[in-house]
């Protein structure tokens, strides 16, 4: 549980029932979250809008949330606006990049809770966890709609055609302070300028500090974004 300080005590998710899915709601509370945190109640209207988000908030102030309740929200708009039959209907959606395959397999974990009402609406792939080059393909095989991923890898994925980004409509970095002295500078780069990304897509920079490594991301990541800084909600 976050500490309460960390948490929105003006709201619950039931009162964000206007823009997030009953299935996600019911998610949620059978998770134990009744309140947002500060984070996750600033994060969520503002990427539901389309914004670009860059939130600095401390560990444990609920970043994943923040970010992955509005992607599947996104993810479920989209496909109920695409007709069944439609070759579009799956298709990878969200990029969420992590430094570590041990954030990866926890943000997995935090996509399958959430989805727990989804059925087979969204697939989530991680293809970080020490699987086989044979086994990422099959994964990627069906296009789903979330792929959680190490720089590397997924530039990997992207440059043997595994992967395609096409019609990508959000691009998470998490961690974004570790995720360039994880040595990941160059993959990130290269996903960025390799033709890979559509021309409109929503950027997300998730982090717990602001270093000069996250300002440099900002630049290569951000258009215009909302910026959430909550050092001031701490000590
Ligand atoms: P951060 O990425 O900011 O370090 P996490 O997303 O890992 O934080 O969340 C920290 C912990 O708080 C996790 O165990 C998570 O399940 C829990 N948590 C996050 N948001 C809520 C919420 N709104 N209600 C209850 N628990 C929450
Ligand atoms: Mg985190």
């Amino acid at each position: 549980m976050p500490d309460a300080r960390l948490v929105d005590s003006k709201a619950t998710f039931a009162s964000l029932s206007h823009i997030l899915d009953a299935r996600i709601l019911r998610a949620l509370a059978d998770m134990g979250f009744a309140r947002p945190t500060l984070v996750q109640s600033k994060a969520i209207p503002l990427a539901l809008e389309n914004r670009d988000i860059l939130a600095r908030a401390r560990t444990g102030s609920g970043k994943t949330a923040a970010y992955c309740i509005p992607v599947v929200q996104k993810v479920l708009n989209a496909k109920m606006s695409i007709a069944e039959d439609d070759d579009k209907r799956q298709a990878t959606r969200v990029l969420i990049l992590v430094p570590t395959r041990e954030l990866a397999e926890q943000v997995s974990a935090h996509l399958r809770s959430l989805l727990a009402y989804c059925g087979e609406e969204v697939i989530v792939a991680n293809v970080t966890s020490g699987t086989t080059a044979h086994l990422q393909k099959t994964a990627l095989s069906d296009n789903p709609d979330i792929v959680i991923a190490t720089p590397s890898r997924a530039l990997g994925l992207l440059q043997s055609k595994n992967l395609t980004l096409a019609l990508v409509e959000s691009l998470v970095i998490d961690e974004a302070d570790l995720i360039l002295s994880y040595g990941h500078d160059e993959d990130i780069r290269q996903i960025f300028s390799g033709g890979y990304l559509p021309k409109m897509f929503q950027s997300f920079l998730m982090s717990a500090t602001m270093t000069e490594d996250v300002e440099v991301l900002k630049g290569l990541a951000l258009r215009s974004p909302a910026i959430l800084k909550l050092e001031e909600d701490e000590d």
